[in-house]
């Protein structure tokens, strides 16, 4: 979606990913399908790119530092490395005055006895790198479950975060120019199955002054951060309203895929221009959007119908162009847009609905 952000602008995009059936290598002007540490491949990279980003956080960061000595690069490898390990993620965060939810590190089996972890518990213990989509996570009751839990992700460095009982989830894209200056789009209010992100109703629900709030916050940590590029800070809001942030992406984030549809300028067209030191552009939304993704499971039976989308005329399908539909990847996603939110989430359940009740009768 940033390739074609890119080309239309003017730009010529080339592509660096270890995948052979990289939509994006598909997409873009000339692909190079190498590991993201293949030195000969950063090199030609940097060689014919005058600006390099990343729509993925797991890039090794000495990665990034090689290429920014011969082109602009942003974010820069200091903000991803922050952001890709969720240990340095916390503790800027607490640094900066951040709240998050109480978590411990696990680094050693025997510690954890030692560890006084009962006071987050029930948790969910979580691998400190390459987890995303609720992978590399374990909901866990007890001691025992823990030190089962902790055996059964390897004995990876983890992070144990106390449960917290959520009101509901929010998330804010914000872009940061190379001159300082911010834009943040509307706050997404975002429902999760399985730890996987299921539907961004956008506008949140919330009052504007709480919205202001959140806008804030995401602004802030851009600041802290000396972020450029474009940046997704999620959020948790708990029973009594208290806000904590849950994580930063250095990257367009799925719950700002609406903007596609919903803003005068998508989030991934914001990335393109903070890349290219081009003024950002304006983030108002001119419709309301709920936007659904659309998972690897839907495929069970094959191509699913999309008729059942397109039917609904204020519906825009944008699927992925992924070979290998797996159970829980997401494979597309879709946005219904109207000019009242409660009609656009009525709207787009139903499509869903359907979606899921064609899986049903032909199984
Ligand atoms: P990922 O990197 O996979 O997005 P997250 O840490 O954002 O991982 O967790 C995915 C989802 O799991 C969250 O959006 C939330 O719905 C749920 N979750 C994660 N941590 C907690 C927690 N401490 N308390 C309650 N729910 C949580
Ligand atoms: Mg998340």
């Amino acid at each position: 979606m940033f390739v074609m952000a890119a080309q239309q602008l003017g730009y010529r995009v080339t592509v660096l990913d270890p995948a052979v059936d990289s939509p994006a290598g598909r997409t873009a002007d000339d692909f190079i399908c190498a590991d993201y540490a293949d030195q000969p491949a950063l090199e030609k990279l940097g060689t014919q790119c005058a600006a390099i980003t990343t729509e993925f956080e797991n890039i090794p960061a000495q990665s990034l530092r090689k290429l920014a000595k011969s082109c602009v690069v942003s974010p820069d490898a200091y903000s991803v490395s922050i952001a890709q390990n969720r240990i340095t993620e916390k503790q800027f965060l607490v640094t900066n005055g951040f709240t998050v939810a109480p978590f411990a590190v696990i680094q050693q089996q025997d510690v954890i006895a030692t560890q006084d972890v009962a006071d987050l518990l029930p948790g969910i213990l979580k691998v400190s790198q390459f987890g995303y989509d609720g992978k590399g996570q374990m909901a866990v009751a007890s001691e025992a479950e823990l030190i089962a839990a902790y055996a059964q992700l390897n004995h990876s460095i983890c992070v144990l975060e106390k449960f917290m009982p959520l009101k509901s989830e929010l998330s804010v894209v914000v872009a940061r120019g190379n001159d300082g200056e911010l834009k943040t789009f509307p706050v997404s209010e975002n429902q999760h199955v399985n730890g996987i992100l299921d539907i961004s109703i956008v506008p949140a629900r919330i009052s504007p002054e709480f919205a202001e709030q959140v806008q804030g916050t995401a602004c802030k940590i851009a600041e802290k951060l000396d972020y450029q590029g474009v940046l997704c800070v999620e959020f948790f809001v708990l029973q009594n309203n208290e806000l904590l942030i849950n994580e930063i992406a250095p990257r367009p984030h799925n719950s700002g895929h609406y903007s596609i549809d919903a803003c005068i300028t998508s989030q991934f067209e914001q990335q393109v221009r903070a890349l290219c030191g081009l003024p950002l552009g304006a983030t108002t939304q001119h419709s309301a959007a709920v936007m659904v993704n659309l998972l690897g499971d839907l495929w069970q039976n094959g191509e699913p119908d999309w008729n059942l989308v397109l039917q609904n005329p204020s519906a825009k399908l944008h699927l992925y162009g992924k070979t290998e539909a797996r159970p829980g990847r997401k494979m597309g996603h879709y946005t219904v847009l109207t000019t009242d939110i409660n009609a656009a989430l009525q709207q787009a359940l139903a499509v869903k609905k359907q979606l899921e009740q064609k899986l049903i009768r032909n199984p």
